[in-house]
């Protein structure tokens, strides 16, 4: 929360857009989440965003979903309702498929991997069954994360949707996996600044595994503390095209802003460059 780079990315475009609001990093604990909520609807906040722990628990206490909040079980984006309460929603899938889609529009007959099942891995699955990929593997590392992940987000979906394939990452069948992909998105922290050698390696899944990468394989990760990640280095060696995580962040913050404010030409490019600045700083 502390090192978040909302604030400086939201208070760049309010500033560009004559908005006379103020974007803030307020600090919660979970006990606190309720009254917190309450205690800003009384005072007229705007808008919020909502960042881990707090993405699933919020959902509960907001007066309506849409439906892809619903869908997720995880809001990151509060608007205030004319009658009282909040509506939650979630703008991480558009953040994640922003960059992904302004590439590559079609990714329907391709294949794709993500590898790790916490909480962001939510919103880009969630992403991917949208663009109607081949083929959805999820890798995981404990079986029981992985297969319930696997079936809340399968849950509800038609009956002609892509299956999610959950894979364990000791699975034999991962080589091959990673080198049919099209796509391998990784949503585990491994390779973040804060990543040490004795929490083990520095890429995810090890280094053996993309020894093979084929060049046709769009590498997506996360992160985007260091940039490029070790992972995303070893990609661009190969001849892989690969995204960082920054272009997820300010979109999906581009996003929220639309919603608060109603205004949709958001100065996508102000935030973007407040971030990068940042980021150098940091
Ligand atoms: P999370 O909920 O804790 O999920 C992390 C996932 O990675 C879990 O499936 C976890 O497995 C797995 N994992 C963690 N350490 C691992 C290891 N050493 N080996 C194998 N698997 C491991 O975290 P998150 O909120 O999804 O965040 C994940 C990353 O995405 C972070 O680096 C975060 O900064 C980044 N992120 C970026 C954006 C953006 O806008 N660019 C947005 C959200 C998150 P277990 O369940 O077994 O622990």
């Amino acid at each position: 929360m502390s090192h978040s780079l909302s604030p400086v990315m939201q208070n760049a475009a309010l500033k560009v857009m004559g908005l006379d609001w103020s974007f803030m990093a307020l600090p919660c604990s979970a006990d606190d989440l309720a009254s917190v909520l309450k205690g800003l609807e009384a005072v007229g906040c705007r808008g919020l965003n909502v960042t881990i722990p707090h993405k699933q628990a919020v959902s509960l206490l907001c007066k309506e979903l849409s439906p892809l909040a619903q869908r997720l079980g995880a809001v990151n984006t509060l608007t205030p309702l004319p009658r009282g309460g909040w509506h939650g929603h979630n703008t991480d899938v558009e953040g994640f498929l922003a960059p992904l889609l302004q590439n590559h529009p079609d990714w329907s007959e391709r294949r794709a991997v993500v590898v790790g099942c916490g909480g962001s891995a939510r919103a880009v699955v969630a992403g991917l069954q949208d663009v109607n990929p081949s083929e959805i593997t999820i890798v995981g590392r404990r079986a029981e994360t992985l297969e319930p992940f696997c079936s809340s987000l399968q849950q509800g979906r038609p009956t002609n949707a892509v299956r999610l394939q959950p894979l364990l990452n000791n699975d034999p069948q991962l080589q091959t996996r990673i080198q049919q992909a099209d796509l391998v998105v990784n949503t585990t922290p491994i390779g973040m600044s804060s990543h040490q050698p004795d929490q083990g390696p520095a890429l995810p899944l090890g280094e053996d595994i993309w020894n093979n990468l084929s060049a046709h394989t769009v590498l997506y990760d996360l992160i985007y503390t260091p940039r490029p990640t070790p992972w995303l280095q070893r990609g661009e060696t190969l001849g892989c095209r690969t995204y960082d995580g920054l272009e997820m962040l300010v979109q999906q913050g581009a996003a929220a802003l639309r919603r608060w404010s109603g205004i949709d030409e958001i100065p996508v490019d102000v935030m973007r460059k407040a971030a990068l600045k940042n980021l150098s700083h940091s």
